[in-house]
């Protein structure tokens, strides 16, 4: 193991284009309330700083020439509960007291005052002529991939109704369907783009990365890994959206993403497997309209 070490001085990740900040670890023993199967802090992906919300804005706006987007994402879940009303909040402030696009990513569904806020940021993103870009995490669809994204994790339903909404309001909608999974079905992913029809702007996918022998392994392959899964991994990988320094072990996806990629085609929605490349797709497609 060989975590990148946070701290006060340089609690979150800063990539020259990319401020990525979260609420932190969610206690000492736990660093998400969820327990995704396939989540990389298990392994070796680092947990951030635990700042309060002044100090997180009082970094993001000291750093403010070392980005151009802000992430409320990375080593933990800032909105589920028992945070979903600080996440919310955080957001508002970011959106009031910055001038920046701005990201975030979540699992969980939101209450009707959440919403409230949440269209303030939007509209408050609009009036700055900034982006607002809201992602909704749905890694499977079908029940007997459910054990991937365990209880207390609303429903895949859940989280699709939560994006329809948080089209309505005004948000750019980030399907998130990362990372793609070997043990997951391809209709899956077609089932989920299906159901979102109409409300998603972008859709993201990943490789999935895991550590030999690791806590992720044991998790998603409670089986072990089959022959022909093992045959498509790619060895000794960095990661290139954290500082860790393990080598991983990387299930190569190509052929989930030309599936997936088409139907998007099809779709009319941005797809890439990097948040930054399908952010440039879309911005570049919106100026064409
Ligand atoms: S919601 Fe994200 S941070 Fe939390 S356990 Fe799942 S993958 Fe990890």
């Amino acid at each position: 193991m060989s975590k990148a070490i946070y701290s006060k001085n340089e609690p979150f990740y800063l990539n020259g284009k990319r401020a990525m900040v979260s609420l932190g670890p969610f206690s000492d023993k736990q660093h998400c309330p969820y327990g995704c199967a396939f989540c990389y802090v298990q392994d070796d992906f680092s947990s951030y700083e635990k700042l309060s919300e002044d100090g997180i804005i009082t970094f993001l706006k000291d750093r403010q020439d070392e980005y151009s987007i802000i992430y409320v994402s990375g080593d933990t879940d800032s909105f589920a509960p028992p945070r979903t009303k600080r996440g919310v909040a955080l957001l508002l402030r970011i959106a009031t007291e910055l001038e920046c696009d701005l990201l975030f990513t979540t699992r969980t569904t939101f209450q009707e005052d959440d919403y409230r806020i949440l269209r303030l940021v939007a509209d408050e993103q609009r009036r700055k002529n900034k982006e607002f870009y809201a992602c909704i995490s749905i890694t499977r669809y079908s029940e007997e991939s459910a054990y991937l994204e365990p209880t207390p994790i609303p429903t895949p339903d859940a989280r699709i109704a939560v994006l329809k909404k948080l089209k309505e309001l005004g948000a750019t909608t980030v399907l998130a369907m990362r990372p793609f999974l070997p043990v997951v079905k391809m209709e899956d992913y077609m089932l989920i783009l299906n159901k979102t029809e109409g409300f998603v702007d972008i859709a993201l996918g990943e490789n999935f990365y895991f550590i030999r022998d690791g806590k992720i392994q044991v998790r998603v392959f409670p089986n072990g890994i089959s022959e022909e899964v093992n045959c498509e991994l790619i060895h000794n990988q960095k990661m290139d959206f954290d500082n860790n320094t393990s080598s991983w072990e990387v299930w190569d996806s190509k052929k989930y993403q030309e599936a997936v990629r088409k139907r998007c085609d099809e779709l009319g929605v941005v797809f890439s497997m990097h948040s930054d490349d399908a952010i440039a797709e879309f911005l570049h497609s919106k100026e064409g309209k």
